[in-house]
């Protein structure tokens, strides 16, 4: 690793002097307090201790973070929840994941790092997940189960405006807002999965706001309804009738996330601590 991180100082030697602090979001399991990165999806790596050899080799102070959890703190910091106590942000993507602000702090900031909703059981009988266990909400409510759903009942629908052309995610949304009765089914079913993990987080963080961060914020006007009535049937009445339930500012939140953890840092002290132990 010390060649890459040389030869990617040399080549960017002239914004050096400004550089106080590396942040690196990523997707996998991380313990963000020792930057230690255990596994990565895609990627063959196993307990890589990634913020101790960075911080060894350039002397700066690393933060490193599970992307969903640095995107969470992006649209607290300067994006759609921006001032809110309380937030659940629920991410629909490959993966589906969620971070959480309670009492204006991210949820496990200096731990392992995700809301891990993506392996809670939604459906005993349902097919078997990539993590062993069966009907994990990533198998019913992930853009490629999405996918998946929407290719087997096309079969039985010849009228769907989704014959004839490639089934991604844009189809799928752009068919769902011209009226077609499957594209509008498949994003609602999903949107119910999602709604009945999120109202069980309602009754524990009973949050002002929830964000969805996914590209099915395309049809929005279908998957957010989905998601708001089965909040309101399954949750609190209580806790769940003034929230309000909006998209993310970024739709890809870039280097958003990592602005975010020098940001918070910032705030809370904790960067000047590490420039001064450094
Ligand atoms: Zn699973």
């Amino acid at each position: 690793m010390q060649d890459l991180v040389n030869d990617f100082f040399i080549r960017h030697q002239s914004k050096l002097e400004r550089l106080t602090a590396i942040a690196i979001t990523l997707p996998g399991l991380i313990n963000a307090a020792s930057g230690v990165v255990h596994r990565m999806p895609g990627y063959d790596v196993q307990e890589m201790p990634l913020g101790e050899t960075l911080s060894t080799l350039t002397g700066l102070p690393v933060f490193v973070q599970h992307d969903i959890s640095a995107w969470t703190l992006a649209e607290a910091l300067f994006g759609a929840s921006r001032g809110a106590q309380d937030v659940i942000q629920i991410v629909i993507d490959e993966t589906v994941g969620a971070g959480v602000i309670s009492g204006g702090q991210l949820l496990h900031k200096r731990g392992r790092a995700l809301v891990e909703i993506g392996h809670t059981q939604i459906d005993p009988y349902g097919q078997q997940c990539y993590c062993g266990n069966h009907g994990c909400l990533e198998t019913v409510a992930s853009t490629g189960s999405l996918l998946q759903l929407a290719a087997q009942r096309l079969t039985s629908q010849p009228d769907s405006l989704l014959h004839h052309q490639p089934l991604t995610i844009a189809s799928l949304c752009t068919a769902a807002q011209q009226g077609d009765r499957l594209a509008r089914d498949v994003i609602a079913g999903v949107g119910h999965h999602i709604g009945r993990m999120l109202a069980m987080m309602v009754n524990i963080f009973n949050p002002q706001q929830i964000l969805i961060g996914s590209p099915l914020n395309q049809a929005a006007d279908v998957l957010f309804p989905a998601v708001s009535s089965t909040i309101r049937q399954q949750a609190l009445p209580a806790y769940s009738h003034e929230i309000q339930l909006t998209p993310t500012s970024f739709s890809d939140p870039g280097t958003h996330g990592a602005a975010a953890l020098i940001k918070d840092s910032l705030y809370s002290g904790h960067l000047l601590v590490k420039l001064l132990q450094g």
